[in-house]
Parts: structure tokens; sequence; C-alpha cells
């Protein structure tokens, strides 16, 4: 009892304490945002928008960025300019943050929230999938990262990364993907100290997210689990808030955090309540 009352209130003083959003911040903020043809993403460039800020999105797919960043100018963005990219692709993702610095001349927040397609299944052994997997959900990641730096530095930026209560947890049918989910945890927990150690000015923000009730995430859990989904538009503004208020995390819902702690202090009870959460016929 004691122990769940302390994680309680760590909790909620981590709330309260949190400095307050100002929405006039990302008046004109400067933002690339990756994966924002759909999802997660596109809400991220919508909020941006709708706060006024000068966004550059990306994705592989050109049509349909386009439209998304018309409905970006028309929702209030001063700036809406897309480029299609494979994140798979070394010369793409540098030819992003390329043409980000050169439409925006800067760059306050890079939104990194792209990811393959992998399939939710079990194992199969199909290792080339996941070292694809690799490039797209993580290599990608911390060379848009290491380019975006400099700027970042100068603005006194943001680096937000888009991961997963399963970069935190492994859970059934998603290795390749948990995979590059931890990958990302590790390795931007790893940088924020190094930032800090040189006194940087770039604040990093991992975001852990539990089901959002995107298209692409509802479809592989269709009939699988009955884990209830978040909504996309309000973990995005979630997203958005922590990076502009420079929070080094964020547990959307809320109780993935209890859920993060709880694998480790109560693994038995963690094995247990994922064992009966999928409903699998062998
Ligand atoms: P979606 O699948 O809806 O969107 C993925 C985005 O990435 C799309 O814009 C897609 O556009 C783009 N993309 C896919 N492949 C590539 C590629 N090779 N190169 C460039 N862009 C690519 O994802 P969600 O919105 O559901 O997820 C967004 C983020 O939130 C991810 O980081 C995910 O891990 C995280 N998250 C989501 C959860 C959920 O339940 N939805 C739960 C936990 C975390 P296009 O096809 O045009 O390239």
């Amino acid at each position: 009892k004691i122990i769940l009352v302390s994680i309680c209130v760590a909790f909620l003083a981590a709330k309260w304490t949190a400095p307050t959003f100002d929405a006039d911040s990302l008046r004109g903020a400067k933002v690339l945002v990756t994966g924002a043809s759909t999802g997660i993403g596109e809400q991220l460039a919508y909020h941006y928008a709708r706060f006024g800020a000068k966004i550059v999105i990306t994705a592989r797919r050109e049509k349909v960025l386009q439209q998304v960043a018309e409905k970006c100018l028309s929702l209030g963005a001063q700036k809406a300019f897309y480029i299609a990219a494979d994140m798979a692709s070394e010369s793409d993702t540098d030819r992003v943050v390329d043409f980000a610095l050169e439409k925006l001349g800067s760059l306050d927040y890079l939104v990194l929230n792209h990811i393959g397609s992998s399939r939710f299944g079990m194992w199969d052994g199909d290792v080339e999938h996941t070292r694809w997997l690799m490039k797209v959900n993580f290599f990608s990641y911390i060379q848009m990262a290491w380019k975006a730096l400099a700027s970042l530095e100068q603005s006194k930026g943001s680096l937000v990364v888009v991961s997963s209560l399963l970069g935190k947890m492994s859970s059934p049918f998603v290795a390749p993907y948990t995979s590059t989910k931890s990958a990302l945890n590790g390795f931007f927990g790893s940088l924020r100290y190094e930032l800090a150690m040189k006194k940087s000015n770039v604040s990093i923000s991992v975001c852990t997210l539990g089901l959002i009730d995107t298209d692409s995430a509802m479809e592989k859990v269709r009939g699988v689990t009955n884990v209830p989904a978040y909504p996309a538009t309000d973990a995005a503004l979630n997203i958005i808030i922590t990076g502009a208020t420079r929070q080094p995390e964020l547990f959307y819902p809320w109780f993935t955090y209890f859920i993060a702690i709880t694998k480790d202090w109560f693994p038995s009870l963690t094995d247990y309540i994922i064992l009966n959460s999928y409903d699998y016929i062998p």
C-alpha cells in the first residue's frame, strides 16, 4: 500500500509541477512533423496549424500530404510545406531536414513520429523485415535528429520522439516493432543525458503512448484484443504540449505510466495480464 501511495503521489506531483502550456509560444514556431499523412502525425499537423505554426510535413504519399498541407493552411498555419520521402532511404532523411531548413530558415521542433508497416503476428523469423523496420523506425530518427540538432540548438528547440508503451515493455505479436521502440527509448534517453552534460539548449521529449484509435492500429488489433483505444487527436495534442513545455516524458493515456512501472515491480501480474489480453488459439 505504501509503495502504491508513493507512486501515486510522485505521479501527481510531477503533473502539478509541470510548466503551464502557453499556446501563443507556438505561433510562428517552425516545426517539422514526420509520418504526417495520416494517423497521429496528421493530427499533430492540424493542431500545430491551429496554433499558427509554420510547418513542414513528410511521409511517402505526396497526394495525401498535399491535402493535409492545404487543410493546415485553412486551419491557420502561417506556412505549410510538404515533401514526399521514404524513411528507409538515408538520402531521403537528410533531404527532408535540408528541405525544412531551406523552407523555414531554422527549426524549433522536430517531431519524429513515422513508422513503417509491420505485421501483427507471431515472429516468423523474417530478419530482413526487422532490419528494414529498424531503418525506418529507428535509424532515420537518429539521423534526422543529428542533422537538425545544430538548428535546434540555436533556437533553443525541442526534439519530440513518438514512442510506445511497447518501447518500455514487451508484448506478443509485435517483436520487430517493439525492438525499434525499445531502441528509440534507449538512444534518446542516453542522448538526453549527454545534452544535459553539454548544457545544451535542446530538450528531448519521449512520448509513451498506449493504444490509439488510428486506422492502422485498429486494423491490426481488431478481434485480437479488447484493450481500449484512445483518440488520436487527443494523443497528438498531449504530444505537442509535452514538447512545448520541454517535458522529458509523456505517458498517454495516463495509466500507461502505471503499466510501465508495474511490469518491473510485479512481473508475474504483468505476465498474467498480457497472456490473458489476447484471444489466441494455437
Ligand atoms: P500510422 O500508421 O497511422 O501512420 C504512419 C505514418 O508514417 C503515415 O503518415 C505513413 O505515411 C508514414 N510512413 C509509413 N512508412 C513510411 C516510410 N517508409 N517512410 C516515410 N513515412 C512512412 O501510425 P500511427 O499514427 O498509428 O502512429 C504514429 C506514431 O505513434 C508511431 O510512432 C507509433 O509507433 C506511435 N504509436 C501509435 C500507437 C497506436 O496505437 N496507433 C500506439 C503507440 C505508439 P505514408 O504511408 O504516406 O508514407
